[in-house]
């Protein structure tokens, strides 16, 4: 593996190593060192998420400028207009740095539940769009039409025909008095024909949850002009699924659906003028191979996009209508890093220091050999003395069920051997074969890190979404540990392991000594809402990082993780009734004096004010 960690493949230019340290590539350049620092010490321990505001404002302004370029270029008459789906980031910080980066742009939102939607009322400037997907029951709906009336350029996207009478009778409802009635537009979700690809593709074909087939379109157009709302039919939309690999499947959609806008145009719904392409452009979360995930740009995404409308526009001789995008995942993935701190490593014993030889002369001669071949060892004789390695490991170990040597002698051998293959591997790695790709996995380092995968990561959990992971300092040394890790839950999914097809290689460092953390990148799309509370570890501190306009940062809107009294009260736990009987019981005790009690009593009011996360090494140490 590179020693950039596949930087040049995910980062998109965000990030640029700098001597020992990652920086991101804006304003005075910090390195996240430098800012994990300036947060943790404030006292805020465990992992950190952070936030970069200026990096969604990159991806808005990359998707918005792709759009008016293809539209300058093709002379497209529809205008370009886009929504960000709630459900793909609903935390304030995220959403508030949205609202703020993107004033400009006439940015909206799209919601899928009553919550998001009044999000979404609450937070959508004036003026910008509002879109509501999913499914909806008559107050949702009733919602959508109070935001209609408060002014929200609203457009409410009909999944099945139940839904459209339910819009008809808050209509009737709501406007019955009045002389100039006020509805929110109303979109139509179609059923694709076609279908994307990927683990995150069901959202299109025939068998998907969302969408009116063509017959119920018809039905839906009739119902619509019957009720005198066909003005208002301004949207036909579709989603195709998350993460798309490829650009053949929208291409597909597109016609189905620009065809489906051009039939209903003629028919009569003059007022329809936009085609929501949903959301589906891919991130790029390899750290090993180009392309991996995406294999299209966003400029040609933007073009095929505009070109499929414009053609069928013009055979079909009506006016070529909006185009609506609700990507969520290309816009938040990058926004965010979780910073976690390692704990510790479970392999320290295979140290020089830790040999137990004895005194020249009484130790077996094989181990002797395994000593003299450690030493010894060079690239040129490298995979010679790995092998004898090897074979003498195996008949020391034989020695050791036959009785002939003892323990230590046993773990000497151990020791030496892990550190011959370390070493071989570190003289011999220009050279990439599967017998060094096995050898790494059984020297594997496994690495303790501060964070939750059910809570952070929770698509690596379900998934196996990779997401790119790198130390964040050190980077002026060659990492020479291939490494597992193991998160705090005491699960036992809760791991990430050693791939040797692509493996993550960490420093060997010392918990004891120093500091060392990772950085898990790309995690700002669906990883934090969808994370979950396993044993009881919650959202992490997160903080978010500003730039002013000299490029000066400051971190800004710090939200530590709950403590411990509050995950039990959203548990639903009578915590005065807890808080009590931990009192009682302490106060009541028959085993210490009153001075102890005392003591121990602020001692544990002190943790219950504490987050579940694990205090570091460091912090341990700095604490006693
Ligand atoms: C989830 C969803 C999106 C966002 O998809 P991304 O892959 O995150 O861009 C857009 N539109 C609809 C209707 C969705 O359900």
């Amino acid at each position: 593996m590179k020693k950039d960690y596949g930087l040049s493949i995910w980062g998109d230019d965000n990030y640029t190593i700098e001597g020992e340290t990652i920086h991101l590539n804006y304003g005075m350049r910090p390195s996240l060192m430098e800012i994990t620092r300036q947060i943790r010490e404030q006292g805020y321990k465990g992992p950190l998420l952070l936030r970069f505001p200026h990096l969604i404002r990159k991806q808005i302004d990359t998707l918005f400028s792709a759009f008016e370029r293809a539209r300058r270029e093709f002379k497209y008459q529809g205008k370009f207009q886009a929504v960000f789906p709630l459900k793909v980031n609903q935390y304030p910080n995220f959403v508030e740095s949205l609202i703020e980066v993107s004033r400009r742009r006439h940015y909206g939102l799209e919601a899928g539940s009553k919550a998001e939607l009044i999000i979404a009322m609450a937070k959508t400037p004036p003026g910008a769009p509002i879109t509501v997907n999913g499914f909806k029951d008559k107050e949702m709906i009733a919602l959508a039409f109070i935001a209609a009336k408060s002014g929200h350029n609203i457009t409410v996207t009909i999944e099945g025909i139940n839904e459209l009478k339910t819009i008809l009778e808050v209509h009737r409802e709501c406007n019955a008095d009045s002389p100039d009635p006020v509805a929110p537009k109303i979109g139509m979700r179609i059923r694709l024909h076609s279908s994307g690809i990927g683990i995150w593709a069901k959202s299109g074909g025939y068998s998907s949850k969302f969408g009116l087939t063509s017959t119920e379109l018809l039905e839906a157009y009739e119902m619509l002009r019957e009720a005198k709302l066909i003005d208002n039919l301004a949207m036909i939309h579709f989603h195709i699924g998350s993460q798309m690999s490829e650009i053949g499947p929208l291409k597909k959609a597109l016609r189905e659906a620009g065809n489906i806008y051009a039939e209903l145009k003629r028919r009569g719904a003059e007022n329809l003028r936009a085609i929501n392409i949903g959301g589906g452009l891919a991130v790029e979360y390899s750290q090993h191979q180009p392309n991996a995930n995406r294999n299209y740009s966003i400029r040609e995404f933007a073009n095929d996009v505009v070109f499929a409308m414009q053609e069928i526009a013009r055979q079909k001789g009506v006016e070529e209508p909006d185009i609506f995008t609700e990507s969520g995942r290309f816009i938040a993935a990058p926004h965010a890093v979780l910073i976690a701190p390692v704990l510790e490593l479970f392999s320290q014993e295979y140290h020089e220091r830790s040999l137990r030889l004895k005194p020249e002369g009484q130790n077996p001669p094989l181990v002797q050999e395994l000593y003299d071949l450690y030493r010894a060892l060079k690239r040129t004789n490298a995979r010679e003395y790995l092998h004898d390695a090897l074979d003498h490991m195996e008949s020391l170990l034989t020695l050791f069920d036959l009785g002939y040597i003892d323990l230590e002698d046993r773990s000497n051998a151990e020791i030496l051997v892990n550190l011959i293959v370390k070493k071989a591997i570190r003289l011999l790695d220009r050279e990439d074969t599967d017998e060094l790709k096995r050898l790494q996995s059984r020297i594997q380092e496994k690495y303790l890190v501060n964070f939750s995968i059910f809570q952070s990561l929770p698509d690596f959990w379900g998934l196996g979404q990779h997401f790119p992971i790198m130390p964040i300092h050190r980077l002026d040394q060659r990492p020479s540990r291939p490494a597992s890790l193991w998160d705090i839950t005491c699960d036992s999914d809760g791991e990430i392991p050693f791939d040797p097809e692509q493996p993550l290689l960490l420093h060997d460092i010392d918990v004891e000594e120093e500091e060392y953390f990772l950085g898990i990148f790309l995690t700002g799309a669906y990883q934090e809402v969808l994370g979950m509370r396993h044993n009881l570890f919650t959202h992490p501190t997160e903080a978010v990082i500003e730039f002013d306009e000299e490029g000066e940062w400051e971190v800004r809107h710090i939200i530590e993780a709950q403590n411990l009294m509050d995950v039990l009260e959203d548990l639903d736990y009578d915590i005065g009734q807890m808080d009590k009987s931990l009192k009682t019981l302490l106060e009541d005790s028959e085993l210490i004096d009153e001075t102890e009690k005392r003591d121990l009593l602020g001692k544990l009011y002190l943790y219950l004010s504490e987050n579940s996360y694990l205090k570091t090494i460091q912090s341990r140490i700095g604490a006693e």
